[in-house]
């Protein structure tokens, strides 16, 4: 850790101008309510502290749960695992839960925990700058700022939709939207519609509409893996004993989480063992889909895992219906109706559905935040996007980002890397007041270290075998997977290890500034 005193003639709250005080100042500003917004709202009440706010765009909580309403949604991990482990829910009523479930769980545990009077709905994040003189964070939201001590970024890694460019798609004469943003008003029976994408979203919502639309056209770039999926419906019987005896539920959850993290192992270290649940794959195509030619077509040309292992037992059956087709042919124009295709076809439409995704290596919020020397976040990551324990940037004081780059998972609940970093926040927190510290950033050298490390267990990975996925930036590189088992993370962000950081602490109580030591 190196220590720095505060500049002298730090602005005080003497010399504010009016409109400055006039401004609410709280500790902590947090944006977003999904899992990591709310979690830490949650845990910070916990411990005594009330003196934040919460800043969300959309009208409701619930993040990725209140956005993405698309037919079919649905958690891809099992419930007891997807969920916070402090808030256990016995009653989830299916073992993968859809998404009005999980949606009402996040908005009871924000009623439970009394987080309403935090949130401010409504309040999309126009900027945060640092203000080095004040050692704070100015905060603009489209209906009201604030400044704050600390940041906190959970805006989450899929909030951003993606949507192709498209030569002449301002022109489409129908009617568009993306799955994450799903037209309820747009009724799409008898209609011609054409699905764009056939990642995790469009394998839960196209067999929920392919029956009731006239003909869908799903645009396939790469056919993924599919695997069988287990999902039931849970019986009163298990709702009962996880109710009666707690300890049950918390062994179903350890028993998913140990399963899940020994997928790791064909992931990093022998993409090769992988050829089995490849097997698995092609038998459930072979039994779904008869027709060769359509199998040849499904058939995915990269090892198993590359890409998001998706799970469905809809997924063929709908490709295989009468008026479904699968289109490998890129898009290469719009015109009025009419999708142009590269083979010289066409294909006329009515709507477009896009489950093309997220902006998640490029997303717009990081154009927002801007720290020391009024860079944005967006710029200081242009070289490749990149964090320290995916949370703290250099450059940006008194700053997290929750879910930050290289934390996503290709194997677990992304709850278990929430939560991990919110330990990780949380002892900041209790450093920050034992040490009278003001100011933290981490130091480039630690944050260069550490993406060193995670980008020298990449290679050899299945992640890195080749296929093109959103796990890759623009470059090529892997700024979203965490590339090791995630116990190893909880590990990792047990503690806020001040040695890789630069702290400052008020004049009065600030030591003379030791060397830097070595980050392990
Ligand atoms: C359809 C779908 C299914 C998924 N299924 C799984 C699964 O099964 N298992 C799993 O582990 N992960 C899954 N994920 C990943 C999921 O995103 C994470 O598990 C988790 O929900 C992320 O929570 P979060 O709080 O970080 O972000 P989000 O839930 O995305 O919340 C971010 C919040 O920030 C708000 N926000 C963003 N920008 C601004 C702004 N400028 N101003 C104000 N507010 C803003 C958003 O409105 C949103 O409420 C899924 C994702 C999607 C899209």
């Amino acid at each position: 850790m190196s220590v720095v005193e505060a500049p002298a003639g730090r602005p005080t709250p003497e010399n504010e101008t009016e409109a400055e005080a006039d401004v609410p100042n709280v500790r902590i500003a947090i944006v977003g309510t999904g899992f990591a917004g709310l979690g830490l709202a949650i845990r910070l009440k916990e411990q005594g502290i009330e003196d934040f706010v919460l800043i969300e765009r959309a009208d409701d909580v619930g993040g990725t749960w209140q956005a993405n309403t698309y037919p079919g949604c649905q958690c891809d991990v099992p419930s007891h695992l997807y969920s916070f482990s402090f808030a256990p829910n016995p009653g989830w009523t299916r073992t993968y839960s859809r998404q009005p479930e999980i949606w009402n769980y996040l908005r009871n545990l924000a009623t439970e925990h009394d987080l309403h009077r935090h949130i401010r709905f409504g309040h999309d994040l126009t900027g945060a700058a640092w203000d080095d003189a004040r050692a704070r964070w100015n905060v603009a939201t489209s209906h009201g700022a604030w400044t704050a001590q600390l940041l906190v970024d959970a805006t989450g890694p899929l909030s951003y939709p993606q949507v192709p460019r498209i030569r002449g798609i301002g022109s489409f004469k129908g009617t568009m939207f993306h799955s994450a943003e799903w037209n309820h008003d747009h009724d799409l029976t008898g209609e011609r519609v054409a699905v764009i994408g056939t990642g995790a979203s469009a394998i839960q919502f196209v067999p929920k509409i392919a029956d009731r639309v006239g003909q869908m056209h799903v645009f396939q770039r790469t056919a993924p893996w599919i695997l069988p999926h287990s999902d039931r419906p849970t019986t009163r019987i298990e709702r009962l004993l996880y109710r009666k005896l707690p300890f049950l539920q918390k062994a179903v959850r350890s028993g998913v989480y140990c399963s899940r993290e020994s997928f790791l192992l064909g992931f990093i270290s022998k993409p090769r063992i992988m050829s089995g649940a490849e097997k698995i794959a092609s038998l459930h195509m072979r039994k779904q889909v008869k027709d060769p030619e359509l199998r040849a077509k499904l058939t995915p040309k990269f090892r198993l895992g590359c890409k998001r292992v998706l799970i469905s037992n809809e997924w063929y059956p709908a490709l295989t219906r009468p008026n479904v087709e699968v289109v490998t042919d890129r898009i290469d124009a719009i015109r009025g109706n009419r999708l142009m295709l590269a083979d010289g076809s066409t294909r006329e439409v009515d709507t477009i559905v896009f489950g093309t995704g997220f902006h998640v290596t490029d997303p717009p919020s990081a154009q927002l935040v801007r720290g020391r020397d009024a860079a944005t976040l967006a710029e200081r990551m242009q070289a490749g996007i990149q964090a320290y324990l995916g949370a703290t940037v250099e450059g940006l004081p008194n700053y997290f980002k929750l879910i930050g780059p290289n934390t996503g998972l290709g194997h677990n609940s992304m709850v278990y890397m929430i939560e991990s970093q919110l330990n990780y926040v949380m002892d900041a927190l209790r450093v920050m007041d034992e040490q009278a510290i003001t100011e933290f950033e981490v130091r480039p050298d630690a944050m260069a270290a550490y993406n060193a490390q995670i980008q020298s267990k990449l290679p050899g990975t299945v992640w890195m075998s080749g296929c093109a996925s959103w796990y890759l930036d623009a470059d090529g590189r892997n700024t979203t997977i965490w590339p090791d088992f995630t116990w190893r993370f909880r590990h990792r962000t047990r503690r806020f290890d001040t040695r890789a950081y630069t702290v400052r602490r008020a004049a009065d109580v600030s030591a003379p500034a030791p060397a830097p030591a070595p980050v392990a």
